[in-house]
């Protein structure tokens, strides 16, 4: 049987989803996924079939370090071990940056590999970990091509007043520009939204992706026209571990007047803060919602009306708003953080049925709301699977 193998590799795992390749017109059929992630100073391998029994659980030695070398051969391993019959007709990488260049996805070659090298600079905690398993099988596998897809390239159509940063010339024209991330999520929202919303799916739609990252995006007509995450996966929404948007003064005031370095800064924006940092407790939504702990619940207050507020900012850009659309861990799953949310946007027109959003139903708005309310699942992976079949056609 003809296979895609989706990766998407990180900085202390490797995600990766195996496909039945059979057209490139025809949906791909799952048919595994599983992580190699860091546990302390060892390496779990997790796989599971796509109804979901355990293949393999297994740890090995890891080390200090995430090694992409190790988990990819660990990996190919278990694959000559366990693959029948499964030939692997084309191998698709989640790759967060492609800059304003990559619009779409690419089928890598030298000359692409070293331009996304060269991005490296704009995500740092990223686009290495991204490219390591592209570098690794282009020596391991050199015959089965190899496809980037970037959560930079959905949010390529936006307006340029969407894309502008109010900082001298000199620098937006080096590149430091809103990109926007979460692009593989919103893809597939957009793709799976007419059979949700009928012709809604064409109006102004406000797409929120909360995970443990967390951002929004505007869309119209099924294109993104806005994002909440700019430049870098730090802006917008408060997020798990992530501050969000912030004043640039206070970057100012850490380095200057407490004395820390850019990297100590960059740890605490990134690792520190965010739900975490406000609650003290962790980052987990579960777990600071059934908190009594009033940090815990001042973290969730600020998280929804950040998030309120960014909502806002998407629907005065847009000039209004005909569907709200809620996907990934906290939006696919949480009825408490949606009726909050829902219920700061009556004013427009936001009704939600109750009974349908403690249910987790596709669609979730009251009979008469003036505004569609969705919750879809995300899957960033099946959208890598596609784009990987249709580049390789
Ligand atoms: P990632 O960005 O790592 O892919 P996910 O999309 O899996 O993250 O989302 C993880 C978040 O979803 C966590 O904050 C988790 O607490 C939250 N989450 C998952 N299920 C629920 C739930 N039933 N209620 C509230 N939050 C939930």
């Amino acid at each position: 049987m003809q296979a895609i193998l989706v990766l998407n590799a990180g900085s202390s795992s490797i995600k990766f989803a195996a496909y039945e390749h059979a057209a490139p017109t025809r949906e791909p059929v799952l048919l595994a996924r599983g992580r190699i992630a860091k546990a302390g100073l060892e390496t779990e391998m997790l796989v599971r079939r796509a109804d979901g029994e355990v293949l393999e659980q297994s740890r090995a030695p890891g080390g200090a370090r995430f090694d992409h070398d190790r988990a990819m051969a660990r990996l190919f391993d278990w694959l000559a071990a366990h693959r029948v019959g499964l030939v692997l007709a084309a191998i698709g990488h989640r790759v967060v940056h492609g800059g304003s260049r990559y619009r779409a996805p690419v089928r890598v070659d030298d000359a692409v590999l070293s331009d996304l090298d060269a991005l490296a600079p704009l995500a740092p905690l990223h686009q290495p970990h991204n490219l390591a398993p592209i570098r690794h099988l282009r020596a391991r596998l050199p015959d089965v091509p190899q496809v980037a897809c970037f959560d930079t390239a959905f949010h390529a159509t936006q307006p340029a007043v969407a894309t502008r940063i109010a900082l001298p010339r000199e620098v937006t024209d080096a590149g430091v520009r809103r990109y926007g991330f979460h692009g593989l999520s919103y893809e597939y929202i957009a793709s799976r939204l007419p059979a949700v919303l009928g012709d809604a799916a064409c109006g102004r739609v406000v797409v929120a992706h909360l995970g443990n990252g967390a951002s929004l995006c505007a869309m119209r007509d099924g294109r993104s026209v806005g994002s909440s995450m700019g430049f870098s996966a730090l802006d917008g929404l408060v997020m798990g571990t992530r501050s969000g948007a912030l004043d640039p003064g206070v970057v100012l005031y850490l380095i200057e007047q407490r004395g820390m370095s850019a990297a100590e800064v960059g740890t605490m924006l990134y690792e520190r803060s965010g739900l975490l940092g406000v609650s003290g407790i962790g980052s987990d939504m579960r777990v600071l919602l059934a908190s009594a702990d009033a940090h815990a619940k001042e973290a969730v207050e600020l998280f929804v009306y950040r998030l309120v507020g960014e909502i806002g900012r998407s629907i005065a850009t847009m000039g209004g708003i005909d569907s709200l659309v809620f996907t990934a861990g906290i939006g696919e799953n949480s009825a408490e953080i949606r009726t909050r949310v829902c219920a700061s946007f009556d004013w427009c027109g936001v009704a939600i049925d109750p009974d349908a959003n403690a249910r987790n139903a596709s669609t979730i708005h009251a009979a008469g709301s003036r505004v569609r309310v969705a919750v879809v699942p995300t899957d960033e992976e099946r959208m890598i699977a596609i784009h990987t079949a249709r580049c390789c056609a």
